[in-house]
């Protein structure tokens, strides 16, 4: 499932009022066309920016907003205001937006021309206050956005409005998706559980479940020609011995791995699904657990998680619509174990079998061992290392009154030690700000043993997303003080109790 972010649009949009007559207009709205054209150009941001004409009027506002949340391909506006733009204007057009904005804080001049500066230079370039009146009306309408401070032509300034693009093509992505589960929840598990209902009306994305008998029936559909064409794919992709390969004693259980992959894809393909779970718990009627289908679903961007896990299954599947493009494979992840030598205390991150090719190291092996738990014929699955590297982890909790992002940096090392007896894919990562912190305050924030897994993302992205999801966004990161983040915690209950009118 290809994702082209540059089926997105952002609209530019640049806020003015009459005040100053036809010809600064004029000057104001070609600036801004120049603006957009560079954004647009910008190798940092990855969807199509699209000028607007400049907003002089209430009624134009007004219709420019509807016209965002009516256009499919706008998912979202980048504001600026050039010169001075009243804000009871913007007060019934932003009431009724419903797409994310950043707003962008750049003056059209970088320098000030210190020699010849005037007051038609001064009055040209006014954003340092016309901006922050147009900052004054979203606080006021207690309206998310993202302020990005910068001059519109520096990386830096185009990066943080590439992570927003990202996160808010992820959330238009949400808007329409559908997940499926196959069978329910892991039976007494938490965390990995929530409220559907609340997730839909908050998120966009709907949830619903299927016995997994239906499934069953599309991988008893797959032809014995198919699953010769796919065994043929894994053979040319991957690792395998000679015993799994056509031919060999063993070969069985890839074909039955192929059964399922083609069984799984039909069902998603047929039911537009964006992401699936699976449970180790109910695999009446298919061979194996699905390990090797799940991996190549994940890397041609579905979301997933096991055990019915269906947040973090949607959760992948928006980190991989903000990773397009970028460098860095994002996957399905669970602490697992530890390492705990002083000074070299590091976390072993794998699953049962279910971890993203897209962040191996190098080529991955197609192996078949047996599964302790599930009761089924030994599974197949990708066996590999992940590279060193800047990584984090991301982990969606729902607290009843609101639901909690999650987000830990870690630093990814190569293994150093080999795992020859390991018959699962793995990362192995040290936690900022170290091992210890970053584990309690895990722990204190109530966050899930399954994460979404990048070494794509940066948290900049991910809370950006989180704001447009109006999650609360925690952070675990190199800044981290415990103390500080225990209080962080306390806050966050009075505030979000006060919000929904539950007692903090
Ligand atoms: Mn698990």
């Amino acid at each position: 499932m290809n994702i082209n972010l540059k089926q997105f649009e952002v609209w530019f949009v640049t806020g003015s009022q009459h005040l100053y007559g036809p010809e600064t207009l004029k000057a104001v709205a070609l600036h801004s066309q120049e603006i957009a054209k560079a954004l647009n150009a910008s190798g940092e941001i990855p969807v199509k920016v699209v000028f607007k004409p400049v907003l002089v009027t209430p009624d134009a506002i007004t219709q420019l907003c509807q016209a965002a949340n009516n256009a499919a391909k706008c998912i979202g506006l980048i504001t600026w205001c050039h010169t001075f733009s009243p804000s009871k204007m913007w007060i019934n057009g932003l009431k009724q937006l419903r797409k994310p904005v950043a707003h962008l804080h750049t003056q059209y001049n970088r320098d000030i021309p210190w020699a010849t500066i005037d007051m038609d230079f001064m009055n040209m370039n006014q954003a340092a206050h016309g901006d922050r009146e147009h900052g004054f009306i979203w606080s006021r309408l207690r309206l998310s956005r993202k302020v990005i401070v910068g001059f519109w032509q520096e990386k830096s300034t185009q990066e943080k409005i590439g992570a927003w693009a990202r996160a808010a093509a992820a959330w238009a992505d949400w808007q329409t998706a559908k997940f499926v589960r196959f069978g329910d929840n892991m039976r007494e598990v938490a965390v990995t559980d929530g409220d559907k209902v609340s997730a839909q009306i908050k998120f966009g994305y709907s949830v619903n479940t299927h016995g997994v008998g239906d499934l069953v029936k599309l991988v008893n559909a797959a032809t014995d020609k198919e699953v010769d064409a796919l065994c043929k794919t894994y053979e040319s992709t991957y690792e395998m011995s000679a015993d799994l390969r056509k031919g060999g004693k063993r070969h069985k259980s890839i074909r039955e791995a192929a059964r399922i992959e083609l069984g799984l894809r039909a069902f998603l393909e047929a039911g537009d699904f964006k992401g699936f779970t699976t449970t180790f718990e109910d695999l009446h009627g298919l061979a194996q657990l699905p390990g090797l289908a799940p991996q190549r679903l994940m890397a041609d961007n579905y979301g997933f998680a096991g055990e019915g896990d269906w947040k973090t299954a949607a959760l992948v599947r928006a980190m991989k619509v903000m990773a397009t493009g970028l460098e860095g494979g994002t996957s399905f992840m669970e602490d697992y174990t530890y390492h705990l030598q002083p000074g070299n205390k590091v976390v072993l991150g794998a699953h049962m079998l279910e971890i993203c090719p897209s962040i191996a190291d190098g080529k991955a092996s197609l192996q078949v061992h047996p599964l302790g738990i599930g009761g089924k014929a030994d599974p197949a699955r990708l066996v590999f290392n992940t590279p060193a590297g800047r990584g984090l982890n991301a982990a969606l909790m729902d607290f009843g009154n609101r639901f909690r992002l999650l987000i830990n940096e870690v630093d990814v090392v190569a293994p150093e030690h080999p795992m020859p007896k390991l018959p699962v894919a793995q990362a192995v990562w040290k936690c900022r700000p170290n091992f210890e912190d970053a584990c309690a305050a895990w722990i204190y924030a109530g966050g899930a043993h399954h994460t979404g897994f990048s070494q794509a993302l940066t948290t900049e992205m991910m809370e950006d997303f989180g704001a447009m999801a109006g999650l609360e966004v925690v952070v675990i990161d190199a800044d981290t003080k415990l103390r500080q983040f225990k209080q962080e915690l306390v806050w966050n209950d009075c505030a979000y109790g006060l919000k929904s009118g539950w007692a903090c």
